[in-house]
């Protein structure tokens, strides 16, 4: 059976790589927008950059298109870097810095990742949006080198090491963006 090409709205090609590894077997394959994708994600949440995206991949392509924004959200810190984390300091490093020095006062070191996925048909209409999380803590040090991103201070509920200290294909089982891809698969299930 041929698999149904739905465009997924980044210009970061790993960022395929990924939700097609997590979309293995479901018969959907997620391909790049065209070139000249390059929205202006200046939404006030994760929803809405998720829907700015989408509808100007649709726009571009003129198909169905789906999007995601995430980031990490820290309670202590009341939600920050939440929608900002891509921007909350130079480099990757400078920002896992940054945030272990922002905790560094407070003794809850809750935090969540949370990725929130738009799907919209080729007009740009919402067809489905929804939210994944994965909770966890922020470590007091980092630790690993896999994944990317705040992966190395990130110690997900019901397990005793980072994001950066876990297998690929775990991370892929429990992260924020596999539980919301899933549930869009499920939905594209009821309506391909
Ligand atoms: P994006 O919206 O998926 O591009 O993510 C925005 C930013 O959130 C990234 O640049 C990372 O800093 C952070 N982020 C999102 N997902 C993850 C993750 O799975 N691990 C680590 N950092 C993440």
């Amino acid at each position: 059976m041929e698999s149904k090409k739905i465009v997924f709205a980044t210009s970061n090609p790993h960022k395929v790589l990924e939700v097609n590894e997590i979309a293995k077997g479901s018969g959907i394959e997620f391909i790049l927008p065209p070139a000249s994708f390059s929205p202006n994600e200046n939404g006030k949440t994760f929803k809405d950059n998720s829907y700015i995206k989408a509808k100007e991949a649709a726009r571009l392509s003129n198909t169905m298109a789906l999007a995601d924004d995430s980031g990490l959200c820290v309670e202590a810190l009341n939600g920050e870097p939440g929608i900002y984390s891509a921007r909350y300091d130079s480099t990757p490093q400078k920002r896992i810095d940054k945030l272990l020095k922002n905790l560094t006062p407070f003794g809850n070191r809750k935090a969540k990742f949370v990725c929130a996925m738009t799907l919209v048909n080729a007009k740009g209409e919402i067809l489905n949006q929804v939210i994944g999380e994965c909770h966890g803590q922020i470590a007091k040090v980092q630790s690993g080198i896999n994944g990317f991103g705040y992966d190395p201070i990130f110690i997900p509920d019901g397990y005793g090491y980072t994001l950066a200290d876990m297998s690929e294909d775990l991370k892929n089982k429990i992260s924020h963006r596999s539980i919301a891809l899933n549930k869009i698969i499920e939905f594209l299930s009821t309506v391909l």
